[in-house]
């Protein structure tokens, strides 16, 4: 603490000596102004054509057409025309910091998840255009709270800002069987056998000021243990007591009736397997939960298919691996599809308030950034118009995760956003044709990212 307070001192006196000798070049290089792109603001209003907006201290200071936004005296000019911008995605649903890139299937090591780990995937995710990303429940608590000092303090190079769910657990229960590999050995989550634990561990996130916790409902088919209903309730109605949201995986209909009766706030995953029936669609249409899809866990169609967006990012060795081992056919595709689409438009007319996430983090065919550019295009495979799909992937979820600085481009909102070359409005896919990605008004070096990567 005192430490981090002395350098930070340290870097205020650096940073006032060298305004006052080159005030002028350090204004000019601070301010400037995007113009002639088309811009998706990220919410309902409707595109702005030929726009223009002025980034200052990382931040949006004006937005709206060219000609009607004034140029502050020194700001340097970019120009965007033809290009069409949109706010920095927001991922509400990943795991991060376990993944090590080795193997087709994912193995998580506890002694993977380290600082760097962690923020080699928000990089990763930021080379996709992802601004904010969120671990559903599976960071080691004390190292992600001083990860996310670190980066506030700007001591690591620019990546995707880190957020997470604490964990709330049954012993031995929560994480799939590859990440409780690693969450377990860590305690990574807080594990409760009773009510008054479970209201015990809120309380304690509460404590250290962490804003949303993850539960996970049922018993994976017999195989786990499930947490109680009276500890689910009682870590929900004491989260709400304190300002909390809960995440609740559930992927059944029985554990998702559970989890909304409950009052969770965030639901994830989808019913796969079985249609879904009218008492959950009423009880959607009453609780209108937020709602992480995360279908793209275990898809490994991209890689399979040699599609470069996705296997840009990975080593050859790792491609091969996924190839040769993770790639077979699946006789049900049809039928399952079909019923994903049911489920999903069920869902979406019924109220449900959808937000990105796809599990990234537990198989390296479902990568970091990538998976998430997967999800979104399937949303509209299935009936999402690409206009709602932009909303869910940027606004909505920042809403959900309490966030106020990002998620739209407007004035006063974090100068976090990608220039596509072509409109996703158009073709969704067309979020995969990044020409840059910029967050807090700096432009990544995706090029520099890419070529670490492939060493
Ligand atoms: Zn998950």
């Amino acid at each position: 603490m005192h430490r981090s307070r002395t350098s930070l001192h340290g870097l205020i006196v650096v940073a006032v000596a060298s305004v006052a000798v080159h005030s002028q070049t350090r204004i000019q290089s601070s301010t400037a102004i995007y113009e002639g792109a088309r811009l998706i603001l990220g919410d309902d209003r409707a595109p702005v054509e030929n726009g223009a907006f002025v980034v200052q201290n990382g931040r949006i200071a004006a937005i709206g057409r060219k000609g009607a936004v004034s140029v502050p005296s020194g700001a340097s000019h970019v120009d965007l025309t033809g290009k069409t911008v949109m706010p920095a995605l927001i991922n509400a649903h990943g795991h991060f910091g376990y993944e090590r890139f080795t193997k087709a299937e994912g193995e998580a090591l506890p002694e993977n998840f380290t600082a760097g780990n962690l923020l080699d995937h928000m990089q990763r995710e930021a080379f996709y255009g992802v601004g904010t990303a969120n671990d559903g429940g599976s960071a080691a608590v004390a190292i992600a709270l001083q990860f996310q000092q670190d980066q506030a303090a700007r001591n690591f190079p620019p990546a995707a800002q880190f957020y997470f769910n604490a964990g709330i657990v049954p012993p031995n229960g929560g994480p799939d069987q590859i990440l409780i590999k690693g969450t377990r050995p860590l305690h990574a989550n807080y594990e409760v056998l009773r009510a008054p634990e479970g209201r015990a561990a809120v309380q304690d996130v509460v404590a250290k000021n962490i804003k949303q916790v993850k539960i996970w409902l049922g018993d994976r088919n017999g195989s786990y243990p499930a947490m109680p209903w009276q500890v689910f309730d009682a870590i929900i109605d004491e989260a709400h007591k304190n300002g909390v949201k809960v995440h609740a995986h559930a992927t059944t209909i029985r554990d998702q009736k559970d989890a909304l009766r409950a009052g969770a706030d965030v639901l994830v995953h989808m019913v796969q397997n079985t249609k879904l029936d009218d008492e959950l669609l009423a009880l959607v249409k009453e609780k209108k939960p937020y709602w992480a899809t995360v279908i793209a866990l275990g898809d490994r169609s991209d890689v399979c298919e040699s599609d470069p967006f996705f296997t840009q990012t990975l080593s050859a060795k790792i491609i091969a691996d996924i190839q040769a081992n993770a790639c077979r056919p699946n006789q049900n595709a049809a039928a399952r599809e079909e019923l994903l689409k049911a489920n999903f438009m069920a869902m979406i007319n019924a109220g449900a308030r959808l937000v990105l996430g796809a599990d990234t983090g537990i198989r390296p065919g479902n990568a970091f950034g990538s998976g998430d550019h997967h999800e979104i295009a399937h949303w509209v495979q299935m009936g999402l118009s690409p206009a709602q799909a932009i909303v869910a992937a940027t606004s909505r979820p920042a809403e959900a995760l309490g966030l106020k600085d990002v998620g739209t481009l407007d004035e006063g909102k974090y100068a976090d956003f990608i220039a596509l070359n072509a409109n996703p409005l158009d073709d969704i896919k067309n979020t995969r044709q990044i020409a840059s990605v910029y967050l807090h008004g700096a432009k990544l070096d995706r090029d520099a990212l890419l070529a670490n990567w492939r060493k």
